[in-house]
């Protein structure tokens, strides 16, 4: 695919075409695994490791940090199962310079340790009470018994952007003659600027030469990104960082958006897959159970929505004018959002995609009838747009599932279960499930009485509760989406029960969807 650098002025931003062609061969090695595993309350099982493992590997990670082995049990399970997956990818494990570190890494027969040693004075007294030459000989002891045991050595000063450069020379001196076979350079608490990391790895690359240099930085003060694309400009050849920026505090470096600043912004197309992009970061934030930020670029839920009128209509015109990349670069769609600033000509498109064709005049009905929607404050969601629109064109509402029964138990010394009789194309199915709440259960009930029907096919891509009013009565509106095939469409369902707001949300979708795709393949 042919990308349109959109936003470089060649006279500001000139790269040479040495340093251009330098940055095509920049490696990615991703730490979800580990320094994003690091988020607060975030634990991920073998298995949901190696889901997100092989959705990194598909994309064209480099390396893959899959945990760090001296941790645990269930932290070692987790490596060896990302090991035995044999993925392209190079398999590594974080390592504090403590042989037992590196023992624990054997034992799950990764490919390569990353190196973890205190490279500030700071770190060296507050966390280890040593001096850098106590620092250094146990550097050089750990780096002797990997490479003794065959491992790649990937050498990383923790605190570097904050550590005397001298002490880094002293540090990367000792890992040049015990034969590390990469250094990195961390920006440990974010306080790095970009001019500094650029003269930084100028200086360093310059004295090592023949070592490759990685950068890892760091979110704190929003320049992760900033600051790896100096390094990298200033002779980095690999960069750290996580799916949708994971990672303790405010985040490591997205990975997501550093590939995507060279390719749209430098014209540096990295050996990775962008299409994968959102399915990535998709898989990131369910197993993680870390929902991505409504306006996280790139992979954001807004990230490519527009709603006022201006902006809608001049991106159908020309995508140019307010979209910096197209959405399908990332594997994404354009969303046009529906409410108080949205305008005629965004709706039209909207209503086509539903498969309405309305003419004028029943279009200003459906407009006006939507804005005063929007004026209650209410969030207009695409199955309210289909109602109205229903209502206007006089269209039949076809309720292909009914919800007959729904029966509810639960308590402080019960698993929450739920059992369902359910009509669709006039056929009757029972059945029950339980989950780890109400809500759970009836929706895992709901689930397994239509797991035969077409209905199986839908999934739901996201579950949303506001409450309305305050206090333990207060009425709860529930925003779902559902996905079948290419289709995707928002439903909700409001009332002073939880669960039952939750099943009207989840039927009301359902029948939109199948009454979606009828209409599209009516028009084929
Ligand atoms: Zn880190």
């Amino acid at each position: 695919m042919v990308v349109t650098i959109l936003s470089v002025d060649k006279d500001v931003f000139s790269i040479d075409e040495e340093v251009l062609k330098r940055l095509k061969n920049v490696r990615i090695f991703d730490t979800t695994l580990r320094d994003g595993e690091q988020t607060p309350g975030c634990i991920l099982t073998p298995p949901q490791k190696v889901k997100i493992a092989r959705a990194l590997d598909e994309f064209g990670i480099h390396v893959i940090e899959a945990g760090m082995a001296i941790t645990s049990v269930g932290e070692r399970e987790g490596i060896k199962a990302v090991v035995k997956e044999g993925l392209n990818a190079e398999i590594c494990s974080g390592c504090r310079a403590v042989i037992v570190d590196i023992e624990r890494s054997l034992e799950c027969e990764v490919d390569s340790i990353h190196l973890i040693v205190a490279s500030s004075e700071l770190h060296r007294r507050e966390k280890f009470g040593k001096t850098l030459e106590e620092i250094l000989e146990i550097t050089t002891n750990c780096i002797d018994f990997a490479k003794d045991h065959g491992l790649i050595v990937e050498l990383s000063a923790e605190d570097g952007s904050r550590a005397d450069i001298n002490d880094l020379f002293a540090l990367f001196t000792t890992g040049k003659e015990a034969k590390a076979d990469r250094f990195c350079v961390c920006d440990t608490v974010g306080v790095a600027v970009p001019e500094q990391i650029y003269a930084r790895f100028k200086t360093l690359t310059e004295t090592f030469p023949n070592i490759p240099i990685s950068i890892h930085c760091h979110n704190d003060f929003g320049l992760a990104v900033a600051n790896t694309l100096a390094a990298l400009k200033g002779g980095g050849k690999q960069f750290h960082g996580t799916i949708n920026g994971v990672g303790e505090r405010a985040g490591n470096v997205a990975i997501e958006e550093v590939v995507m600043s060279l390719k749209a912004l430098y014209g540096v197309e990295l050996p990775v897959k962008p299409e994968k992009i959102f399915e990535l970061s998709r898989v990131v934030s369910d197993n993680m159970n870390l929902p991505v930020a409504f306006n996280k670029a790139l992979v954001g839920e807004n990230a490519f929505a527009h709603e006022s009128g201006i902006h809608s209509s001049a991106v159908l015109k020309n995508p140019e004018t307010y979209e910096p990349i197209a959405p399908n670069i990332i594997g994404r769609r354009r969303r046009l959002v529906m409410g108080k600033h949205a305008g005629k000509a965004a709706l039209k498109e909207v209503l086509e995609e539903f498969g309405f064709h309305v003419n004028d005049e029943q279009l200003i009905e459906i407009f006006d009838k939507m804005k005063k929607l929007a004026d209650l404050g209410k969030k207009v969601t695409d199955s309210d747009l289909v109602a109205i629109t229903e209502t206007v064109t006089e269209g039949t509402i076809e309720e292909a599932v009914k919800l007959d029964e729904l029966t509810v138990v639960t308590g402080n010394k019960i698993t929450s279960t739920a059992s369902v009789k359910i009509a669709t194309n006039g056929k009757e199915f029972f059945s029950s499930g339980y989950g780890t709440g109400p809500v759970d259960a009836a929706m895992k009930a709901i689930e397994s009485a239509l797991k035969n029907t077409a209905i199986s096919q839908i999934h739901l891509e996201d579950y949303h509760v506001d409450a309305i009013t305050g206090g333990t009565e207060a009425v709860v509106n529930v925003r779902v989406t559902l996905r079948k095939g290419d289709n995707l469409i928002t439903a909700s369902g409001a009332g002073g029960d939880i669960v039952m707001a939750s099943v009207e949300a989840m039927l009301t979708g359902f029948n939109k969807l199948i009454a979606l795709e009828k209409r599209k393949n009516h028009e084929k």
